[in-house]
């Protein structure tokens, strides 16, 4: 029995009931004679509730005081179930990221994690005992306390799992695993067997909430499987592994979207070389992140250019694109934050033919208008009109016929023979 990794999420860890809960679970997997090492979020609600204080004191927390702060929720939790463990009779013993030598990058609030020490684990471990680590954060080569971005600790339990070089990273939340889409959505909406990291890497960019994305990258550079599944229930969960051939017989193996989107159309600017740069450089000088871009074909040496930025980003970037406005020459700028971006994914699409047309003609059928489109190599993307998302994501649903069991091992028809 190696060792294994267990990250519970916010809600697994809600209150004191949930904790005992929780370390009944971890007790369990030890008495099956596993290693362990428990990554914990803090409470639900929590770390919004220590954002909301910042915010009350200032728009603009500095970076330092704001990241120790945020890094405290985690800290509560990991005590907390260190103590319920050891009430339980299991010898337990918890650690900050700072302990735990989990070393990142200077970015507050966004730090990356540069390597683990690990030593204190290792030697808690060495004698019989489960660690307990506090999620989301880390120490700077400074000593200063960073945070990992929103949902990191994913990105802790990933990241110790593949320094421990774990069997396995399980990942508690409060939802038996990654669905085919939002179940609020389509009641029908399928919960995977399995999933591939690069599938699971589009659905997490696009606001699947289950997994930071960052810890989707991680998993994949390290190899590390991941299960997601409920710490509600026994449930098998959903397996995040790598790419296995039989995936490709799924064509399609979730649809996702993101309303947090706006776009942005720059119309009527000059078709010459030097202005995509311009504007796109002034954007990233922002530290504007910018997702789809399309450009028509010039016409009268004029050209139209649209882009979508997060909701969040969109004053900033609409105040920016007025400032380039009479600089370039540009006619007008429209603003729209009626959108959602609806997408299809799945590694299939590499070897179907068709999954386009097939997306697009349901969209049509459904009467709603595509305003851009955007493609990779395992996903189709479409911007629509925000009020259509739902029956776009329900339609899209049923003509790929999500709801039915597509299983691999079902389907063991080859493509080429
Ligand atoms: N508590 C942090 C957050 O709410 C980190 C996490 O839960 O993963 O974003
Ligand atoms: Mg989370």
């Amino acid at each position: 029995m190696g060792l294994i990794v267990q990250k519970y999420g916010g809600t697994s860890v809600r209150d004191m009931e949930r904790i005992r809960q929780v370390a009944r679970r971890v007790g369990a997997a030890r008495e099956a004679g596993h290693d362990v090492i428990v990554v914990v979020s803090a409470m639900a609600g929590e770390t919004n509730k220590l954002v909301g204080w910042a915010l009350e004191l200032t728009d603009l927390p500095d970076e330092r005081e704001y990241d120790l702060l945020l890094s405290s929720g985690e800290r509560i939790t990991s005590a907390l179930l260190a103590i319920a463990l050891q009430t339980l009779g299991h010898p337990a013993q918890s650690f900050t990221g700072r302990q735990a030598g989990i070393i990142t990058d200077f970015a507050h609030g966004r730090a990356r994690i540069a390597r683990i020490t690990g030593e204190r684990i290792r030697e808690a471990l060495g004698q019989g005992k489960v660690a307990v680590v506090a999620g989301f954060q880390g120490i700077s080569e400074k000593s200063d306390v960073s945070t990992l971005g929103r949902g990191g600790s994913d990105t802790s339990a990933v990241a110790l799992a593949a320094a421990f070089q774990a069997g396995l990273c399980e990942i508690f939340t409060d939802v038996d695993g990654v669905y085919t889409t939002d179940p609020n959505i389509v009641p029908e909406a399928r919960k995977l067997d399995r999933i591939s990291y690069e599938e699971m890497l589009e659905l997490a960019s696009l606001g699947a909430k289950v997994l930071q994305t960052r810890s989707v990258e991680l998993a994949k550079k390290y190899n590390v499987p991941l299960m997601v599944r409920s710490s509600f229930n026994e449930n098998p969960g959903t397996l995040v592994t790598k790419e296995e051939s039989q995936m490709e017989d799924v064509v399609v193996a979730g649809i996702a979207y993101n309303k947090d989107e706006a776009k942005i159309s720059v119309l009527g600017i000059p078709d010459r070389p030097g202005v995509a740069k311009r504007i796109f450089r002034t954007l990233a000088d922002a530290r504007i992140l910018v997702d789809m871009i399309i450009q028509n074909i010039g016409k009268d040496g004029l050209a139209d250019l649209t882009f979508t930025v997060s909701k969040e980003d969109r004053p900033r970037a609409a105040k920016i694109m007025e400032q380039l406005k009479e600089d370039l020459g540009i006619q007008e700028i429209q603003v729209d934050e009626n959108i959602v971006k609806v997408a299809i994914v799945g590694v299939g699409m590499r070897s179907h033919t068709g999954v386009a047309a097939q997306m697009f003609e349901t969209l049509a059928d459904a009467g709603i208008n595509i305003e851009m489109i955007s493609t990779s190599e395992i996903k189709v993307s479409c911007v629509i009109d925000a009020k259509y998302f739902e029956l776009a994501v329900r339609e899209l649903h049923r003509a790929f016929q999500l709801e039915k069991e597509q299983a691999y091992h079902e389907k063991k028809t080859p493509l080429k023979s």
